[in-house]
């Protein structure tokens, strides 16, 4: 079972998510669902936002990293436990917005955001537009003159750290689409250049060094490197950041290759890095930077499963057996994107034990379309639930209605109670935008 009381097997032996009866869930609400812990969000919220209060003196803000999943239920819980979000679209700006989220926490990231996008951002008030090119700076310089405003800006920064789940990579020529290198001097010419726009607050910077990082010391020598950097411009140009912004990365269990991450644990994460930026600010004679981070997998994805109905089973005798589900790459891409890895349970017997390996085929018309691959699996049925755990982060907000499949909805469990936070999806919705130009029709006999 994944890392903390999220998840359960109940008296009956079947899976139980926040207190809900899975195999309920299933059948009330229908499969494929995405189910959500709202306690296990909450928890998440808190434990970074609680570590930044009593190690840095609140002197920062967490910034839920909202492309993980995005709707506006999830908006919702972040403005009630008082943190802020990141965007990185004007779609998710718009659904924060919606969900009655102060703009003045959200802060907007984006490697080519659009013109039409920055705009919207400017003149909504959002709070820190993350700037990742000289042409994003002029853009916005403008957008900002012409709304009478000065926005405030920091630069993503590219310290030359690559973080890789269990290892860190240090380079001195970083070959990525985003930031500003510190190595190869472009960080230092978009400080100059940002700090004479007249029509922008700069102040400060940004680095996110990767995803699903479980090793300490890559966080903190992104964190140090930062301060080195902001401690050289400080003597070349006689300008201090006031904003320090680490971005996200922490990992998550999806399966017994991950190690289980407390509470304790992610608090521990955020003890390292506090104390390396006052160790630096200490050393440099710095004031302590307003320090935020960034976490999304981290907050949402061991809240969330998605659970399935079992179809098709295709056993082909020394080679595989194929246990067909009822989703598929539409609602979950991860694998065939990345291979990534994934724990499944079949939710009617969650402690029966396993007796084969199976792989766990979607519905759509690609032999790539796989959720997992030879993973062990107790004896199964069509008609069994199966469960997929730590699906909540990039599973729905990377769905997609390839094949014109519904992208599934998702519940939000809160002490054993669940409710629709996205509803389902129906044929009228799939075809709503789709237009039969006059000339077709007619052709038509
Ligand atoms: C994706 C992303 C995050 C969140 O990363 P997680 O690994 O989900 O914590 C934070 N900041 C930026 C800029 C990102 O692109």
């Amino acid at each position: 079972m994944n890392t903390r009381d999220t998840l359960k097997i109940n008296a009956a032996g079947r899976l139980q998510i926040g207190g809900a009866d899975a195999v309920e869930l299933a059948k009330k609400f229908g499969t494929p669902l995405y189910v959500f812990d709202e306690k296990h969000i909450r928890d998440m919220m808190r434990v970074y936002r609680n570590a930044i209060s009593r190690l840095y003196g609140g002197n920062g803000l967490v910034l839920y990293a909202s492309k993980a999943f995005s709707c506006k239920a999830v908006y919702a819980i972040a403005k009630s436990e008082n943190i802020g979000v990141d965007v990185v679209s004007g779609g998710e700006l718009y659904t924060a917005l919606q969900a009655g989220f102060p703009a003045d926490k959200i802060y907007m990231h984006g490697n080519n955001k659009l013109e039409y996008e920055l705009e919207f951002a400017v003149k909504s008030g959002v709070g820190v537009i993350v700037v990742d090119s000289f042409r994003e700076a002029e853009i916005l310089d403008n957008l900002a003159a012409a709304a009478g405003i000065k926005q405030r800006v920091i630069a993503r920064i590219n310290p030359g750290v690559e973080a890789h789940t269990h290892a860190y990579v240090q380079t001195a020529r970083t070959d990525s689409k985003f930031g500003f290198s510190i190595a190869d001097g472009s960080a230092e010419e978009i400080t100059r250049h940002l700090l004479g726009l007249k029509n922008l607050d700069f102040k400060g910077y940004h680095c996110h060094i990767g995803s699903q990082i479980f090793e300490k010391q890559s966080f903190v020598i992104a964190a140090g490197k930062l301060m080195d950097f902001i401690c050289e411009i400080k003597q070349k140009l006689g300008y201090e950041a006031e904003i320090l912004n680490l971005g996200g990365g922490f990992g998550v269990w999806y399966n017994d290759e991950d190690p289980k991450l407390q509470l304790e644990d992610y608090y521990g994460y955020m003890q390292c890095v506090i104390d390396e930026i006052k160790d630096k600010a200490e050393k440099y004679a710095l004031k302590q930077p307003f320090l935020v981070i960034e976490p999304g997998r981290s907050i949402v994805g061991e809240a969330g499963i998605t659970l399935y109905t079992v179809g098709a089973i295709k056993d082909i005798p020394g080679v595989r057996k194929y246990v067909a589900i009822d989703g598929g790459m539409f609602e979950n891409p991860r694998y065939a994107l990345y291979q990534s890895k994934y724990t499944v349970i079949v939710a009617d017997r969650a402690d029966a034990e396993c007796t084969q390996k199976v792989s766990i085929a979607g519905k759509c018309c690609e032999s790539g379309d796989l959720i997992a691959v030879d993973v062990p699996l107790p004896e199964v049925n069509s008609g069994d639930i199966l469960a997929v755990l730590t699906t909540g982060a990039y599973n729905y907000s990377m769905a997609s209605n390839y094949n014109r499949n519904f992208i599934p909805p998702a519940v939000l469990v809160n002490e054993g109670k669940a409710e629709y936070i996205i509803k389902p999806q129906n044929y009228e919705d799939l075809t709503r935008n789709d237009v039969i130009p006059d000339r077709l029709v007619k052709n038509d006999r």
